[in-house]
């Protein structure tokens, strides 16, 4: 039988709830034989998860998820095969973090000016990874009894629009595209949805996008072959993948559900060597 790969796996280097190796262990028993990490803005967790999949014949492929500003919008874009050491690249997501920690402070002192008292420390309590986020303050004021839950305090304080949001930083499509290229990897529009506008996807194609991500829990069935045909129609790359984030999201049961086939990323693979 063809072997099943997942590509698209958070851990605890960004808002994932299990640590690289466990992902590997977890992937590993959902009969997954090849996984990519794709953490937010870092790559942190790759080569812990190189060593676990060696051990437990998974194969983990270097991959991340980055935002993108599109029209205002915020697009995610998955990059593989880049080379996770590559000082340039290092270097940018040592910046992507830094200006998180600068926005969580300023969405902090909103907070305190709305009279919530609330300090950096009380948020970065909560952050495993490299990357702070409203995921890790909206925790903190539950723990700190300023929200009743999770979802509360994006309602009342962190959602978009509401009096504690701030905008984060984002690079452009196109210099999205370009850091993953310049560190020798493919580009993918992550989740797309519910469609795309044909603007967006010229515009991606001609800034160097590889391909799609097809298989996504968010996508029907009719709706990745939807994607599908686009893919062949521009001979892009498709992509797949659970987006699993370790349970935190009651996604355990969607591991080993979303999946692509192993020789969709030896695909990839010839298009890295051409
Ligand atoms: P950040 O990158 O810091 O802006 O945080 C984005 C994350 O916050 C998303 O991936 C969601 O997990 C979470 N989030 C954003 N908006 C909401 C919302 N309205 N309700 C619940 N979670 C949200
Ligand atoms: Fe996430
Ligand atoms: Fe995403
Ligand atoms: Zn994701």
């Amino acid at each position: 039988m063809e072997g099943k790969a997942d590509l698209h796996m958070h851990t605890t280097y960004s808002d994932g709830a299990r640590t690289p190796s466990e992902v590997v262990v977890s992937a590993k028993q959902a009969g997954l034989d090849i996984i990519s990490l794709t953490d937010h803005d870092s790559v942190s967790g790759i080569d812990e998860a190189i060593e676990t999949g060696k051990a437990n014949g998974v194969e983990v492929i270097a991959g991340m998820e980055l935002s993108a500003n599109y029209n205002g919008f915020e697009i995610h874009i998955l990059g593989y095969f880049m080379n996770h050491r590559d000082k340039s690249l290092v270097e940018s997501l040592g910046a992507f973090q830094a200006a998180r920690r600068e926005r969580a402070q300023r969405i902090v002192d909103k907070l305190n000016k709305l009279n919530i008292p609330l300090d950096l420390d009380d948020v970065l309590e909560h952050v495993t990874g490299d990357s702070v986020g409203r995921p890790h303050i909206a925790t903190a004021l539950v723990n700190e009894g300023h929200a009743a839950s999770y979802q509360q305090a994006f309602n009342k304080y962190l959602g978009d629009g509401r009096p504690a949001y701030e905008r984060k930083h984002h690079f452009s499509p196109e210099e999205t595209i370009q850091l993953i290229t310049q560190s020798g990897g493919l580009s993918f529009l992550a989740h797309p949805g519910r469609s795309i506008s044909e603007e967006l996807l010229l515009r991606l194609i001609n800034g160097g996008l590889d391909g799609i991500e097809v298989v996504h829990p968010a996508h029907t069935p009719e709706l990745a072959n939807y994607y599908r045909g686009i893919v062949n129609e521009y001979f892009l790359l498709e992509s797949g993948g659970s987006d699993f984030h370790g349970g935190n999201k009651n996604d355990n049961e969607t591991l080993g559900q979303y999946t692509i086939s192993a020789s969709c990323v030896d695909v990839m693979r010839r298009r890295l060597v051409s």
